[in-house]
């Protein structure tokens, strides 16, 4: 039937209709009139052909690599992110999710900045920027002599620019709004998705500092600083702040936090400038103008006889880094600054989905030490293996120009990518491979998902496949599932399968944190991770999350009550 919907008899791919309707709607080529014009298989070659051509330039077999990226993603082990699919091999050719812009305090900044977005939004990519440099509402405005309307209203021009952007486009556009904790602004900040609709493209994030979260544990008041006069406009009490940004992601799941000092403390080239912003879901911090492509390996693909294929795993991080270096050369970048700094750090954000998935597999619940020491290990081999292919590029191809002052000049000779490894949503790409997305524990069991306006109920396949080998499989049995996506309190499920097949809500939220952590340990850029919480989670519950997310050096935190928002992307039937 999936073969049908394309009216394509022999494709290679063995995808599920979720994943066709996804590729139909965002990622397959299409004439004038939007008449699709390739198969699954066609874009697959499209983007291999694409990105191996790069080979050329540094004398590698183009063939040989064609053959091996093309084999890779259509065994679906490992899919780049959505702009790649969508672009690679046409004329628009922009091949990164993620992108930072600067916003300074001019008029001419700010609209400028609001220009550039637009064209990466265009080309489906989502911008993140730091508002923290704009004078606050009310301070003077010099040439008019009157006064500024503030950050989060200029926030709003952002907003609806990307609302109406986005009504022409494959993919809604998707912003990363973040205000330092010590802009005078700060609370007008923090309250302002408090009212629907309001600030509907943006993520935002409080840029939270050591000093403040010190002043926090110690129950002081901090500075509010203007950042055009840097003077002080006044004092908070940091526990005062701190409440209202935990009140608020209660109720509306903004704002997150990000985590600056920590960020900048493991930016490996820190001499290159400071970092004020990530891209719209957290994983990449960048610096001003900066983009970076992503790619994720499908973990449920790395497991052989029950056990991980560390061999295979090798072989695929290493194809994978390579595939992700060369997609900054193949990539056409949307603006000339992008070019020049995205060249000169060549960050690649190699990732992982379905860790889930490939838990269930191995017969280890998500909420084990079992999992977190399963997932230090998978991420440390991940990042050894990265950096080794990495280095031997760097040897070949010449390291990253800003190379030399970074941290990686202290251990290694020669280094191709400032940094190689995060862990992203693969909202689109988990789809595409059907398996579960990110490091995310399985949302449900049977679920409803919105995918642009369709409805679409899941089942899992390897509890399908377990449930009809050890007898217990009915359609009955699934419907009743879909009323809450847990099997918790089915009693006619064994208890093992209970206990391996557990989903998010079932979690308790201290292992959301922990698995986000175990994997940050491993990874240069950032983790985006949401903790998911069942609809009676309370105030506490969200305040122990950020104070232990802090503790453990993660870069950010963003949580997710169920409910709080009227359109979510994830709906359990019987929840609605
Ligand atoms: P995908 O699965 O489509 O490759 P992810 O869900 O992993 O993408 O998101 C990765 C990054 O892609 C996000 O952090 C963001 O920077 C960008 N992104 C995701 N969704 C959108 C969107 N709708 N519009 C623009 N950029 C997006």
């Amino acid at each position: 039937e999936a073969k049908k919907l394309l009216g394509v008899e022999k494709d290679e791919l063995k995808l599920s209709i979720d994943a066709i309707r996804v590729l139909e709607r965002k990622s397959l080529l299409k004439d004038e009139k939007g008449n699709i014009i390739e198969t699954p298989a066609g874009m697959v070659k499209r983007v291999a052909k694409a990105v191996a051509s790069v080979d050329k330039r540094y004398g590698g077999d183009v063939k040989k690599t064609e053959e091996e990226f093309y084999r890779m993603m259509a065994g679906l082990e490992f899919l780049p992110n959505t702009p790649t699919l969508m672009n690679a091999g046409t004329d628009l050719g922009q091949l990164s999710s993620c992108f930072v812009l600067p916003v300074e305090d001019s008029l001419k900044s700010i609209f400028g900045a609001l220009t550039n977005m637009s064209l990466i939004h265009q080309s489906g990519g989502g911008t993140g920027f730091s508002f923290s440099k704009l004078r606050p509402r009310g301070d003077i405005v010099m040439s008019t002599k009157g006064v500024t309307s503030g950050p989060v209203s200029f926030m709003r021009i952002f907003d609806q620019a990307t609302e109406v952007i986005k009504q022409g486009g494959k993919r809604r556009g998707a912003n990363m709004g973040i205000l330092r904790v010590d802009h005078p602004d700060i609370i007008e900040f923090i309250i302002s998705k408090g009212n629907e609709g309001f600030l509907d493209n943006f993520n935002i994030s409080v840029g939270v500092t050591d000093e403040f979260m010190k002043a926090v544990e110690e129950d002081r008041e901090y500075n509010l600083i203007n950042p055009r006069t840097g003077k002080s406009t006044g004092k908070l009490k940091a526990r005062d702040v701190f409440d209202l940004i935990v009140i608020m992601s209660w109720r509306t799941g903004d704002p997150g936090m990000v985590f600056l000092d920590e960020i900048n403390r493991k930016h490996p080239i820190s001499h290159v400038g400071i970092i004020e912003s990530t891209n719209p879901c957290g994983e990449i911090p960048l610096l001003p103008y900066e983009s970076c492509n992503l790619g994720s390996i499908n973990l449920s693909k790395m497991v052989r006889d029950g056990e991980i294929d560390w061999e295979k795993l090798r072989k695929t991080t290493r194809l994978c880094v390579h595939f992700l270096d060369n997609v900054i050369d193949a990539n056409r970048y949307p603006l000339k600054e992008i070019d020049r700094i995205t060249k000169n750090n060549r960050k690649i954000g190699l990732c992982v989905m379905g860790f889930a998935e490939m838990c269930t597999i191995l017969a280890i619940p998500y909420d084990s030490e079992e999992a977190i020491k399963t997932a230090e290990k998978l991420m440390k081999f991940i990042r050894d293996e990265s950096v080794k292919k990495s280095v031997e590029l760097g040897e070949k191809r010449g390291s990253f120009p800003n190379f030399k002052s970074s941290m990686w000049a202290n251990d290694y000779k020669a280094m191709r990518n400032a940094t190689v490894n995060t862990v992203a949503p693969t909202g689109t790409i988990s789809i595409i491979a059907n398996t579960s997305s990110g490091i995310e524990p399985i949302f449900a069991l049977s679920f409803v998902r919105n995918v642009m306006g369709t409805q679409l109920l899941e089942v899992n396949p390897v509890f399908e496949k377990i449930a009809k080998e050890r007898g217990f499989y009915s359609t009955d049995l699934l419907i009743e599932i879909s009323k809450t996506g847990s099997i918790k309190n089915i009693p006619k499920i064994p208890e093992d399968i209970k206990r391996v097949f557990v989903t998010s809500l079932d979690i308790a939220p201290e292992w959301h944190v922990r698995m986000q952590a175990a994997f940050q340990k491993y990874v240069d850029n950032a983790v985006a991770k949401t903790v998911n919480l069942p609809a009676n989670a309370t105030l506490e519950d969200v305040r122990k999350i950020y104070v232990m997310a802090y503790k453990l050096k993660c870069k950010g935190i963003t949580v997710y009550r169920y409910g709080s928002k009227t359109k979510q992307v994830l709906v359990i039937a019987g929840l609605r």
